[in-house]
C-alpha cells in the first residue's frame, strides 16, 4: 500500500489516550501520555520504540487489559469503554491478541485443540464435532495438521507455538489484531515464517494489524504505516516507505541510522547517530519535550513547551519543535500572500 492510496474507513480511533499507573508514595508511571492515532480497515500499523515507550501499554489498554486514565478510544465508531453486555462479548470477539511469549501465553496442560477452540467455547460458536473440525481447519490455516491436536504445548517449537497463537486468535473471527511482540521470543528463520503467515492471512481474511515491536526492520517489512514512541509519547507516524526514506523526528532518524542496510551505496550515506544517555524514568519524565535530554537538535524551547502532535506532510505526523517553526513560517507566508 502506498500513500496515493486513499486510506477511507477508520477501524480504530485512538483520542489522547493517557495510561498512567499509579505505585503509591504520589509516584506515578506515565507509560502514555496524550497517544492519538488513528488504525485504517485492512492496514497494518506497526508500533515500534525501546522497551519502556509504551507501546505495549497502548496495546493492552486498546484491548481492555487496562482501562485508559484519560481519552477515548473508539472501535468501529463506538466507544470502547462504556461497552456492556452484548456489545461488549462481540468487541471482545472482533479484536484479539497475539503475545509475545508463545511459550508463556499457552497453558501448558490444556491440549492444543482445547486452546485453540476457547474461544469457541466462551462464544458458544461450535460444538461437537463442528468444533473439532474447526479446530482441524485452523490448524491448517496456520501449517499445522490435524495431528497436532491432541497435544501438549510442550511438545512444539517456538514457531509452532507462535502459530498455535495465531489460530488461536483466529478461531473467533475476529476483524482486529493486535500482536503484541510476536517475533520478538523466536529465532531469526523462523520471524520472516509467521510474519509471512500473518501478512497471508491478512489478504485472505482482510484483517487489520496493530503490529508492536522494536525491530525496525521487520516492522517496515509488514507495515503499511508505522508510529514511533518514545517514553509514553508518538512523536512520528506515516506511511512505512516515507518514514524510512524521509523521517523528521530526531529519535526516529537515530532508530533508523541502527538499522542495517542492504544496499552498501546508501548504507555508507547513512551516518549511525548514537544517542547519549539512557531513556529517563517515566515517573519523572522531563519537562517540554521528553526527548530533549538526549536529542542532539534541542533548543531552549523544548524544555519548556510540550511539542504539538501535527501533520506536517499529507499523513505524516510528528511531534517537534523543528517543525512547529516549520509550519508556523508556512502559515506566515500564506498569510502575507
Ligand atoms: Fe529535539 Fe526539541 Fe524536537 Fe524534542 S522538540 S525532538 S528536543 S528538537
Amino acid at each position: 500500500m502506498s500513500t496515493a492510496e486513499p486510506k477511507v474507513e477508520k477501524i480504530l480511533e485512538v483520542k489522547q489516550v493517557k495510561k498512567h499507573f499509579n505505585m503509591g508514595r504520589n509516584q506515578v508511571v506515565r507509560a502514555v501520555d496524550n497517544v492519538t492515532f488513528d488504525v485504517y480497515k485492512g492496514e497494518t500499523l506497526g508500533l515500534v520504540g525501546e522497551s519502556g515507550c509504551g507501546k505495549s501499554t497502548i496495546g493492552r489498554t486498546i484491548i481492555r487489559l487496562y482501562e485508559a486514565t484519560e481519552g477515548e478510544i473508539r472501535f468501529k465508531g463506538e466507544t470502547t469503554k462504556d461497552l456492556k453486555g452484548k456489545s461488549l462479548k462481540k468487541f471482545n470477539r472482533e479484536m484479539q491478541m497475539i503475545f509475545q511469549d508463545p511459550y508463556a501465553s499457552l497453558n501448558p496442560r490444556m491440549t492444543v485443540s482445547d486452546i485453540i477452540a476457547e474461544g469457541l467455547d466462551i462464544h458458544g460458536l461450535a460444538q461437537g464435532e463442528e468444533r473439532r473440525q474447526k479446530v482441524v481447519e485452523l490448524l491448517k490455516t496456520v501449517g499445522l495438521n490435524e495431528e497436532h491436536a491432541d497435544r501438549f504445548p510442550h511438545e512444539f517449537s517456538g514457531g509452532q507455538r507462535q502459530r498455535i497463537g495465531i489460530a488461536r486468535a483466529l478461531a473467533v473471527d475476529p476483524d482486529f489484531i493486535i500482536a503484541d511482540e510476536p517475533i520478538s521470543a523466536l529465532d531469526v528463520s523462523i520471524q520472516a515464517q509467521v510474519v509471512n503467515l500473518m501478512k497471508r492471512l491478512q489478504r485472505e481474511k482482510g484483517l487489520t494489524y496493530l503490529f508492536i515491536a522494536h525491530d525496525l526492520s521487520m516492522v517496515k517489512y509488514i507495515s503499511d504505516r508505522v508510529g514511533v514512541m518514545y517514553l509514553g509519547n508518538l512523536v512520528e507516524l506515516a506511511d512505512s516507505q516515507e518514514l524510512y526514506d524521509t523521517p523528521l523526528h530526531p529519535y526516529t532518524e537515530a532508530l533508523l541510522s541502527a538499522v542495517p542496510i542492504a544496499d552498501p551505496d546508501v548504507g555508507k550515506q547513512r551516518e549511525r547517530i548514537i544517542l547519549k544517555g539512557d531513556v529517563p524514568s517515566p515517573i519523572d519524565p522531563p519537562s517540554g519535550c521528553r526527548f530533549r535530554t538526549r536529542c542532539p537538535k534541542a533548543m531552549d524551547i523544548c524544555a519548556q513547551v510540550v511539542p504539538k502532535w501535527q501533520e506536517v506532510r499529507p499523513m505524516h505526523w510528528v511531534a517537534c519543535h523543528l517543525y512547529e517553526e516549520e509550519s508556523l513560517k508556512k502559515e506566515q507566508a500564506k498569510k502575507e500572500d
